[in-house]
């Protein structure tokens, strides 16, 4: 989860105790069986020292990217698109170069105006056509300014004086961008002056980054799309701690990728999906979450019918073991339908605890849950204890493997309705996002 602005004895589980009588019930699928070794081996290869804590942009992370294609290609996984399971895109990073502000000719305070475009010379004025938006007060300013700058127009939005405090740091979201026709130009204040004009000239860096991707193709509702997601890129070497330096990321979001590779391999096996199944590794989360903003971009929202975006699962939750959380809850009744397919196993999900901590904004299911599409993450982070989060520290050693078996395993087998056609989630409405 970004910040705003983030080893163990093998054992084999079979959960037939649990989960044969249900199983009774629906014949569909059979019990899921993850091996406790099986988790330390993929753990143990994306949280190694040799991936160097998988930064964005470093060789490590095109290592742990060929590392989950593999392991896609093993599982029997098709490629989204084309032959590779690598999804490559470009991001640009602008370097200003003049940034001119006028209005009747004088100048205005450049502080006051931050211009995020992916053209190298722009002219703005009244007569440009641009839309006018604004932020007001009491408005999430993060959030409501992300969403201006992804919106596919050109656009100058207002920004309450209230704001005055953080207005500098909307900088951030020109960091790298998406190439795009379009640009958004952020000012401080409730009007526009009369006869502004606002000119500006910028220079790129290409910035080049993979999403891993696979697929297993439904049968009776194969236009249907379930996703099942983790990110594969942390922070990679940084301030030493008690003399080690590499943040390793073996639960952030090493776990989540683990469940995905797992459940790749288990509904392969299993072999009767009737809706599609998509499974992916995003990249670049810890620096904006632009890989899953890349991938949402490219897919039609109207034929996702779920999204499951697995983060930091290494941990037993508030609640201990055989429990996990899902973000954004009440936003959709897909929580409901996990937990109804959980019914008599020992699993428990349950609803976010931490709802002033905004984590359903704050990973990578975001950017489609605000497409509309029954898009959560489950995790059992104890965001106000978590004491590995985003430190040195966060190595396989400091892991219950043998509860993210169970994790992953309930996440399979709550999700049985969904991959089989039974159940489809509600909607997020849009009313219901800030
Ligand atoms: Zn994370």
């Amino acid at each position: 989860m970004y910040k705003f602005l983030c080893s163990s004895a093998v054992a084999l589980f079979i959960i037939a105790a649990t989960t044969t009588c249900s199983v009774q019930k629906n014949s569909a699928t059979s019990p899921m069986v993850v091996s406790t070794s099986e988790v330390a081996r993929v753990e143990n290869a994306l949280a190694s020292d040799e991936m160097r804590g998988r930064k964005t942009g470093s060789p490590e992370i095109d290592k742990a990217a060929d590392f989950i294609a593999g392991e896609f290609k093993k599982a029997g996984l098709q490629p989204l698109a084309g032959d590779s399971y690598l999804q490559e895109f470009v991001m640009l990073r602008p370097r200003l170069g003049e940034l001119k502000y006028t209005a009747g000719g004088i100048d205005i305070d450049r502080k006051n105006i931050i211009v995020i475009t992916g053209q190298a010379s722009l002219n703005v004025d009244e007569k440009s056509g641009y839309t006018v938006a604004t932020i007001s007060a009491g408005e999430n300013l993060f959030s409501k300014a992300q969403s201006f700058a992804a919106a596919k127009k050109n656009t100058i939005v207002l920004v309450d004086t209230s704001m005055s405090k953080n207005f500098a740091r909307l900088t951030g979201l020109k960091r790298q961008i998406f190439r795009s026709p379009f640009s958004t130009i952020f000012i401080l204040g409730s009007t526009l002056p009369n006869g502004f004009k606002i000119t500006t000239t910028h220079s790129f860096e290409e910035i080049r980054f993979k999403n891993v991707a696979g697929i297993l193709p439904g049968r009776s509702r194969k236009g249907e799309q379930v996703i099942f997601s983790g990110h594969y890129d942390h922070l990679g070497v940084g301030k030493p701690e008690a003399g080690d330096s590499i943040y390793n990321g073996a639960n952030d979001d090493a776990a989540g990728i683990t469940a995905v590779i797992l459940l790749a391999d288990h509904f392969k096996k299993l072999g009767n999906n009737e809706r599609t199944l998509v499974f992916v590794a995003f990249t670049a989360e810890e620096i904006g979450g632009f890989g899953s903003q890349y991938f949402s971009q490219q897919m039609n929202p109207a034929t996702i019918t779920a999204m499951f975006n697995i983060e930091m699962i290494g941990t037993e939750s508030k609640w201990g073991k055989n429990s996990a959380f899902i973000t954004g809850f009440e936003k959709t009744n897909m929580g409901e339908i996990l937990q109804a397919n959980l019914k008599g196993t020992a699993f428990q999900f349950y609803p976010d605890p931490y709802t002033k901590e905004n984590l359903f904004y704050r990973s990578d299911n975001a950017t489609l849950a605000r497409l509309g599409v029954p898009a959560h993450t489950i995790s059992t982070s104890k965001m106000d204890s978590e004491p590995n989060y985003h430190k040195a520290s966060d190595e396989v050693k400091t892991l219950d493997l043998d509860n993210m078996a169970q994790i992953i395993k309930a996440i399979a087998e709550s999700s049985r309705t969904i991959v089989s056609g039974r159940d489809t989630p509600s909607r997020v409405k849009a009313e219901s996002l800030q």
